[in-house]
């Protein structure tokens, strides 16, 4: 009696060959899908690179003719839809923001473009990101230069951004939890900072923290206020010059600050 039972439950018996067949016929055939999923991401990338590079030139980064083609380069190797929750992935290369859980979103493709331009992150920079979110940006930076260090105050998103950069190969990426306007003193000084939350102002550790020659990009305004994003840049001789660049809207910065 028992024997029926379970033979109910474990389903149709298939010869050892039969079994082994099958078995390899579903593996080729996700492997196909995979393959197939991999092309399409491609091109859909390719073409959304292609539209920031247009419109790159037709708003150009003040004082740039368009977009470096180091940062459109940079944009096309780094494959935006493993950024993003599963049910989300099929958009993942529409210039838009998309929700990552947790209230949170990465950032519209034209934003990371535009604020990774503005830093002008050269091979040897060790950049300081602020908001790791879904890891995106920051992987973006690790292909520009040599080190990156992103803070994000919530820890889930801290945990699986820091899972997804390692599994991604991104190495020259650190990450850790923590509330970034006080930034990573330890790490410091900066020869870019990239803040990807709305602050009030523009923290004064983060200034401390840019060396001289440095540039900052952070938005500020109010949650319900327009912001602006602002390029901050600390001259050789120490001294402070702030441009305000466009109007954006981003989560706001949080923490107990
Ligand atoms: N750079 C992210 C990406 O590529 O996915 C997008 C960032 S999202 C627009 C802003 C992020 O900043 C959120 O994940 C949010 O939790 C984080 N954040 C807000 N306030 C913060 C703070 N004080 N310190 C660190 N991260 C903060």
């Amino acid at each position: 009696m028992i024997r029926i039972r379970e033979a109910v439950v474990a389903g149709p018996f298939y010869p050892a060959g039969v079994a082994a067949l099958l078995l390899a016929v579903s593996m080729l055939a996700a492997s196909l899908t995979a393959a197939d999923d991999a092309a399409r991401f491609a091109a859909e990338r390719a073409v959304l690179v292609d539209e920031l590079a247009a419109y790159g030139r037709l708003e150009p980064p003040p004082g740039k003719p368009g977009f470096d083609e180091r940062v459109l380069r940079a944009l096309r190797e780094v494959e935006r839809h493993r950024f993003v929750p599963q049910d989300v992935q099929a958009e993942a290369y529409a210039n838009r923001p998309l929700p990552i859980g947790h209230g949170q979103t990465i950032s519209q493709p034209y934003i990371v473009a535009l604020m990774t331009e503005l830093v002008a992150p050269r091979p040897g920079d060790r950049v300081l990101e602020i908001g790791t979110g879904s890891g995106y940006q920051a992987a973006v930076l690790a292909k520009l230069v040599d080190a990156v260090y992103s803070i994000e105050i919530i820890e889930p998103l801290a945990q699986q951004a820091q899972e997804r950069l390692a599994r991604l190969g991104y190495d020259n990426v650190s990450t850790r939890l923590g509330d970034g306007y006080f930034g990573w003193e330890e790490q410091a000084p900066f020869d870019a900072i990239v803040v990807t939350a709305a602050a009030s102002h523009v923290p004064p550790p983060l200034i401390a923290q840019l060396k001289p020659g440095g540039r900052m990009v952070i938005p500020v305004g109010g949650r319900f206020a327009v912001q602006y994003l602002l390029l901050v840049e600390k001259t050789a001789a120490g001294e402070i010059v702030t441009r305000q660049v466009t109007a954006v809207r981003f989560v706001p910065l949080t923490g107990e600050h």
